[in-house]
């Protein structure tokens, strides 16, 4: 598994995720390297992360600053272990994210606190790291910029490689979710709209987003595929909101089950990621807010 060059300066490395990838993206410029999300966990460190380095010719000199573009499990999962590595990288993020990367296991916990019975284990071997620099908002680094993308989650940064055009998206675009989620996965529709809009007048000449997502897929290489990419997201938040006006009040898991199957995707092991988007869909206003089932 090596670093694949996306456009110039811009390099990434696929890394396993349970049944999906995760993207780990190098980015080259005048002030070192610079890595953007981490991987799941140490053994993706060990097994995928640090073979791709040396195989690309970068030595701990190089890796100069560590960003990521939210606090979930499988992109800061390598931190804590990047971090033992290479002491001298950076540690960088947004004022949002550094309490959630100082300690992400309380957040992964939490989480999965508000449906039990449908959630996953918590990813017990998350580990926090302290942030070496917070930025403020609009603050550049490294020739990127973090373009506020909540809606997945309210950390979400999109970072804009302002010399190539290139929006690194992380999951802040969605298309139909991944395999594993069955549906696209945010927690606000209001905001994760208002992102797909702020992405949009960007304009973007290449999307390169963390997974492989139903629909809209992993990347997009010219400012036309961009605008498609945006649209096939919004399009998924559309049909959902169709199909939940259609089945009216079912309750929240169920409501869940019905959105996955009618929009083809596969039922996941555990269903509280789809519930997080349903709930969200109820909460939006224009939606009337259901009966949760009780736990
Ligand atoms: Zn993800």
């Amino acid at each position: 598994m090596k670093f694949e060059r996306f456009c110039d300066h811009i390099h990434v490395l696929r890394t396993p995720f349970g049944a999906v990838t995760s993207a780990v993206t190098l980015v080259e410029g005048k002030e070192g390297c610079t890595l953007i999300d981490s991987g799941a966990n140490d053994e993706t460190v060990r097994s995928c992360i640090l073979p791709a380095l040396r195989e690309f010719g970068a030595d701990g000199r190089d890796m100069r600053r560590l960003l990521c573009t939210h606090t979930h499990g499988d992109h800061i999962g390598g931190h804590f272990m990047l971090k033992q590595l290479f002491p001298d990288m950076e540690i960088v993020v947004t004022e949002r994210q550094a309490p959630k990367v100082a300690d992400p296991l309380l957040y992964n916990i939490r989480i999965r606190s508000v449906y039990p019975a449908y959630s996953a284990p918590p990813s017990y071997g998350l580990r926090g790291v302290a942030a070496d620099r917070v930025l403020m908002e609009g603050e550049r680094v490294a020739g990127l910029v973090s373009v506020p993308a909540a809606g997945h989650d309210d950390d979400c940064v999109g970072w804009l490689h302002e010399a190539s055009g290139t929006l690194i998206s992380g999951d802040a675009l969605q298309g139909g979710g991944t395999e594993t989620q069955g549906i696209a996965l945010y927690f606000d529709l209001d905001a994760y709209r208002k992102t797909l809009e702020r992405m949009e007048k960007i304009g973007a000449e290449r999307i390169l987003a963390a997974h492989d997502f139903r629909l809209a897929g992993a990347q997009a290489e010219s400012s036309a595929a961009c605008r498609a990419y945006i649209d096939c997201c919004r399009a998924v938040t559309e049909e959902y909101d169709r199909i939940l006006h259609e089945i009216g009040s079912t309750g929240t898991p169920k409501a869940a089950e019905i959105l996955i199957e009618r929009t083809g995707g596969k039922m996941p092991e555990y269903l509280f990621l789809a519930m997080y988007t349903v709930d969200a869909h109820y909460s939006c206003t224009n939606m009337k807010r259901k009966e949760k089932v009780s736990q």
